[in-house]
């Protein structure tokens, strides 16, 4: 079984949709920083608040920072999917690599069984309601 998360802080990316009559699930957790090891890797805090839009990670201990999508590339992906060729239920953790797909930021992984490429892509820009957490992008 995936670990699930506990809280949306826990995380650096996650999403939940339907594709086409499949479904999936990915999430990403936070990890800790790859110099010290002592601390969690997050977007930089400047007085006190969390700057949400910044480029890059930093580790609040020993101040190591990396490039957003250096950072995300080396993280692991929690996917729970439900394949939409071949309607298999599945469970995997596998590279965070993303990459564009005409344009789209986009996931990709094969389905365990029928090895179709499934993708999840960024969604479009959509009006964001007081207080939601956005962590799909
Ligand atoms: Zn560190
Ligand atoms: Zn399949």
């Amino acid at each position: 079984m995936l670990k699930q998360p506990q809280s949306m802080e826990e995380l650096v990316y996650f999403t939940q949709r339907t594709i086409d009559n499949g479904y999936a699930k990915v999430w990403v957790f936070k990890q800790k920083c790859p110099k010290c090891k002592k601390a969690i890797m997050g977007k930089p805090v400047e007085k006190g608040a969390v700057k949400i839009r910044a480029k890059e990670y930093v580790c609040p201990s020993c101040k190591y920072t990396v490039d957003k999508e250096e950072y995300e590339d080396t993280l692991t992906a929690s996917v729970e999917y439900i394949c939409p060729k071949c309607m298999v239920k599945g469970e995997m953790e596998t590279p965070f690599k993303r990459k564009n797909v005409q344009g789209v930021l986009t996931f990709r992984f094969a389905c365990e069984k029928c090895k179709a490429m499934i993708d999840v892509t960024k969604k479009m820009k959509q009006p964001k309601k007081k207080g939601q957490v956005v962590l799909d992008e």
